[in-house]
């Protein structure tokens, strides 16, 4: 029987989304306040990032991993790894007022979880932060290749997001060649330039905006890529728009310029409103592939450094995309639901049929 408390909205939201446990580090010692959430262990212990952040309030935090644990059980499932979903923030500012002691401190409390949270980089962390949490417990993953890890997630992520685009393709018009398709992605970082590099290898016309100039150019010139303007993107009449900047480019006021066929890209969290925006999609006949299946490369990484697996099999469980998606697609099609909502399905229905055969 549940207790009534005065403020239950932590567990209201727990109960709501199926968590597991929510955790309260706290060491005055070491200034370290974390919390830890751990949304579902069906398929495997709980991965997810560590952020640190300055929150001002020690619920948006709870709110934030919450929310991104929860996220984390869904791709995970979806992706077919053995993974549950998990997710910690550290409360500070990181420029300031992160150290060693507050790190590996934090790195004790995920080794008191039991196995059961396996930390990974999120913003405001770097790999350097995942040596001292390392230093603690052997639950990390993501750390550098030089420390017997994965190394760089962004070359798995763009070839995910590569055969994202691919079945995508092959959805819409019956094939999934790249010859000659017009592609323009948006953000130039450490997934756009691998993705656009894959795209180029095979033909693909490719349009590239950044809202650092310098950095669009360099890339455009090294691929012979086409810069556009960073507004000017969504009105471009090309076959996909691939995000891979930041979240909610995908919104109202975007979706109305929007000339292309296909969204698909590595960006989280590409809806800006995430019913509405992929209704508005819908109605648009956009073809959108879900951002958390095509951009899950960089879990299947993870995924891979801590099953042992080796190169070749982490290549091949990120080809898996590509027939995910499909599936995705077509069930989306043939249910009249969003692409989104059929990626949750799927996940969902995997996690209840495991549920069935644990002991
Ligand atoms: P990055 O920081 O290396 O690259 C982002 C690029 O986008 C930068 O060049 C930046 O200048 C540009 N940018 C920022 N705001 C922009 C805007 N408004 N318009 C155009 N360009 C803009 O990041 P990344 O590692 O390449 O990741 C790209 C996206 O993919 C992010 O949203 C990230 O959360 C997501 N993602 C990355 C991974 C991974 O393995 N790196 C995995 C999953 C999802």
């Amino acid at each position: 029987m549940s207790v009534p408390t005065r403020d239950n909205s932590s567990f209201k939201l727990m109960a709501q989304f199926g968590h597991q446990k929510l955790v309260f580090c706290n060491d005055e010692a070491v200034g370290l306040q974390a919390v830890i959430a751990i949304h579902d262990t069906t398929l495997g212990p709980a991965i997810g990032g560590v952020r640190m952040l300055p929150y001002q309030h020690t619920d948006e935090a709870i709110d934030d991993v919450l929310r991104l644990s929860r996220g984390m059980t869904y791709k995970a499932a979806v992706a077919g790894v053995n993974l549950g979903g998990g997710n910690a923030a550290i409360i500070g500012d990181h420029r300031t007022q992160k150290n060693e002691a507050l790190l590996r401190r934090f790195g004790q409390f995920v080794e008191e979880l039991g196995g059961t949270f396996i930390a990974s980089l999120d913003i405001g962390t770097t790999p350097r932060d995942m040596e001292f949490i390392r230093m603690e417990t052997e639950c990390v993953a993501g750390l550098p290749k030089s420390l017997g890890g994965s190394g760089d997630s962004a070359p798995f992520t763009a070839k995910g997001v590569y055969y994202g685009i691919k079945a995508s393709l092959k959805e819409r018009y019956g094939n999934d060649s790249l010859a000659g398709r017009t592609i323009a992605v948006q953000g130039a970082g450490n997934v756009g330039e691998q993705l656009i590099a894959l795209l180029r290898e095979e033909n693909a016309k490719v349009y590239v905006s950044d809202i650092v100039e310098e950095r669009m150019v360099e890339v455009a010139n090294k691929y012979k890529a086409v810069p556009v303007a960073n507004n000017n993107i969504y009105e471009l009449d090309v076959d996909v728009y691939a995000p891979c900047a930041l979240g909610g480019t995908v919104n109202k006021e975007t979706i109305a310029k929007m000339r292309c066929q296909i969204i698909a890209g590595s960006a989280n969290n590409q809806l800006r409103n995430e019913a509405e925006d992929a209704q508005l999609l819908m109605e648009k006949n956009i073809l959108y592939a879900p951002d958390y299946l095509i951009n899950a490369g960089g879990l299947i990484s993870c995924y891979s450094e801590i099953a042992g697996y080796n190169a070749s099999r982490t290549a091949a469980l990120t080809e898996t995309i590509y027939e995910t998606t499909r599936s995705v697609l077509r069930k989306s099609m043939n249910e009249n639901i969003a692409p989104h909502e059929a990626a949750n399905q799927l996940a969902e229905a995997r996690i209840a049929d495991m549920r069935k055969i644990k002991r």
